[in-house]
């Protein structure tokens, strides 16, 4: 469009903005001639009407860039949201300050040697869990004597206090660290549709996370709980695990759940089919079948990513990749993914199939 034709439909929006808009039909005087706007002049309207406030809400954009320090100050002012956590190894119930009670958690759920973003990510999985069971949303207040939380890691999650944590698992360093993370995410949480998440997180996925269907009996598919492929986690200690038994070690196991079965006397076992991703979905020992979580249960074995073999002809070979239930995040894969430059964000969000990361809803 030329800069003459521009002006010319400029002069043409002034005179139907001063002239009104509720008709169609205006007289323009300057041109002493009836014009019947179209369709089609409309969209020639609103090119350079767009191309106009272009300029016009330049400088609001640079005003809106001076708030982010400003709702920071006044982020960090705002009330701290409280929480009553349930210590089971004192038979405490303590009121905590969310932020402080999340620096804890981090320090006893992850290695101060992980990424700072991993930290990160944990934080604020750590956060989305305490709010969301806080809200009543997974979870039962009542095992806690109507506490919001609790400090077991079989039930809730890892809590660690300050001065053990010094004792058993690193320096002020280390602990600072760990603040950081935390105050650098404070009020983030992990959302799908608007609700916190059941954040699940494990060690070690081995290559590969669960859906949380294969591990829970829930008739309906968690969106955000999927099975998504995770980068190499073999170079973490907790990778892979060896226990040998023999056979009849291993059915006497097997009967202190199934005390009436009778089981061959020479090895007879073999996995009979596994989840999408890889970890078994149910073992034959002898006649009894069971899942691999049952199984894993049984044994104390550090996941159900299993491989069976037989040395001799009495002995069983359990091998186990990965370690933990294999939901959600797994705390490897979010350090491998924070080493090749993944944000806190984006590691959430790998894990966390569709879900939004943003600051709690007031
Ligand atoms: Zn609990």
């Amino acid at each position: 469009m030329s800069l003459t034709s521009l002006l010319s439909t400029i002069h043409i929006i002034q005179h139907y903005c001063w002239y009104g808009s509720s008709s169609f039909l205006i007289n323009i005087s300057m041109v002493k001639k009836e014009y019947r706007i179209k369709a089609e002049d409309i969209v020639l309207l609103i090119l350079p009407l767009a191309f106009l406030l272009l300029f016009l809400i330049k400088p609001q954009n640079q005003e809106i860039n001076k708030q982010p320090a400003a709702e920071e100050e006044h982020r960090h002012m705002e009330p701290e949201i409280a929480l009553t956590v349930y210590n089971p190894t004192e038979s405490l119930i303590v009121e905590s300050k969310l932020e402080e009670y999340l620096v804890g958690v981090v320090a006893a759920e992850m290695p101060p040697s992980f990424d700072l973003e991993a930290l990160k990510a944990q934080a604020v999985a750590a956060r989305t869990y305490a709010l969301g069971r806080a809200e009543g949303y997974y979870g039962s207040t009542a095992s806690h004597f109507g506490a919001d939380i609790c400090t077991d890691p079989g039930h809730c999650q890892a809590w660690i206090s300050k001065e053990r944590f010094l004792e058993v698992y690193g320096d002020e360093s280390d602990w600072e660290k760990i603040e950081k993370a935390v105050n650098d995410t404070r009020n983030i949480v992990v959302t799908y549709g608007d609700v916190l998440i059941n954040p699940l997180f494990h060690s070690n996925s081995g290559g590969a996370t669960e859906d949380a269907r294969e591990v829970w009996a829930i008739s309906e598919s968690v969106p955000y709980l999927q099975s998504v492929f995770s980068p190499d986690e073999s170079s973490y200690p907790d990778y892979e695990k060896t226990q040998l038994y023999s056979w009849n070690e291993l059915v006497r196991k097997v009967k202190t759940r199934y005390p009436n079965t009778k089981f061959p006397s020479s090895i007879d076992m073999e996995i009979e089919a596994y989840t999408v991703s890889g970890r078994v979905a149910s073992i034959r020992i002898g006649s009894v079948t069971m899942s691999g979580t049952e199984f894993r249960e049984l044994f104390g074995l550090r996941s159900t990513n299993i491989i069976l073999s037989f040395p001799s002809p009495e002995s069983v070979e359990i091998t186990t990749i990965g370690y933990g239930h294999g939901v959600g995040m797994s705390q490897c894969g979010a350090d491998a993914l924070a080493r090749e430059g993944y944000s806190y964000e984006d590691i959430l969000k790998y894990y966390y199939s569709g879900v939004e990361v943003e600051e709690i809803a007031q």
